[in-house]
């Protein structure tokens, strides 16, 4: 699943392409996504791109008359590539830019979305998500002020996009053993020094990963679509069984809230 860091990259990796362009026309070939792709960007013709941003995990297309709102989903990417490069079975959008472009929506499982918006503050899909990870909101206080006489799991409770965004099942495994915590510590036990360090590394960790994004984006962008994730040192995801890099001692994993979650028995407490 594409998590944060691949669609901040993916952000990058389209904006120069798109702002001061315009979108020409879409091509839509298959318009039941997660759900149906709006008749308002099934009808665009000539419309200026004004800016290109993200919220969670949406990518945000600013047109002159509304947002185009793209989620990945599971599985979906989007590419670059020269208008006329023939679609392959997956393509399901693409948007024809004015300097001889495509913008290329590929997604195998179709649990992605493409929603048109007039108001951005008004929409249903962004209007109750926490705050960005990496902004100066998502900040110790914050986060410490938020958890008190709370007996919710921290793991789970980190990928609650009500918390904060953007933390999926790999981050949140990986700032657990970085901050030194156990996954199923009760977040109200948290002490603050224990969450100002929590808050460090979920910021160090995503960073991080949006850096070794940006070294691979041109492959990236032009690849065989298939977006998979960046080359990172993961110290406890998917290493269940192995030794942890830090004591030697063997990773374990446990399902939480359906999620498998990876951590070290003795570095985190
Ligand atoms: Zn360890």
């Amino acid at each position: 699943m594409p998590e944060l860091p691949e669609v901040e990259t993916s952000r990058r990796g389209i904006e120069p392409y798109l702002v001061g362009q315009s979108i020409t026309q879409a091509v839509v070939r298959q318009s039941r996504l997660r759900w149906p792709v709006s008749d308002e960007i099934q009808h665009l013709r000539n419309e200026s791109v004004l800016s290109v941003q993200r919220r969670a995990k949406y990518l945000l297309l600013e047109l002159t008359t509304g947002w185009i709102i793209v989620h990945l989903g599971m599985s979906g990417s989007v590419r670059i590539l020269p208008i006329g490069e023939p679609a392959q079975k997956h393509d399901h959008v693409d948007l024809e830019i004015s300097n001889g472009k495509i913008l290329r929506y590929t997604d195998p499982r179709r649990f992605g979305a493409w929603l048109w918006c007039d108001d951005l503050d008004n929409s249903s899909v962004l209007k109750h998500l926490g705050p960005e990870p990496l902004s100066d909101e998502f900040s110790a206080e914050y986060l410490f002020e938020l958890s008190r006489k709370k007996r919710t799991l921290v793991k789970p409770w980190l990928m609650d996009n009500k918390v904060v965004v953007g933390v999926g099942n790999i981050y949140a495994s990986e700032s657990l053993f970085a901050a030194k915590i156990a996954p199923e510590r009760a977040v109200g036990s948290l002490c603050q020094d224990e969450v100002a360090y929590l808050v460090t590394t979920i910021k160090q960790v995503l960073q991080r990963s949006i850096e070794q994004g940006g070294t691979t984006l041109k492959d990236f962008l032009q690849s065989d679509g298939k977006p998979g994730y960046f080359a990172q040192e993961l110290h406890v995801y998917g290493r269940s069984g192995e030794a942890c890099h830090t004591c030697g001692e063997t990773i374990k994993s446990l399902k939480m809230g359906q999620r498998n979650t990876f951590y070290c028995p003795k570095c985190q407490r």
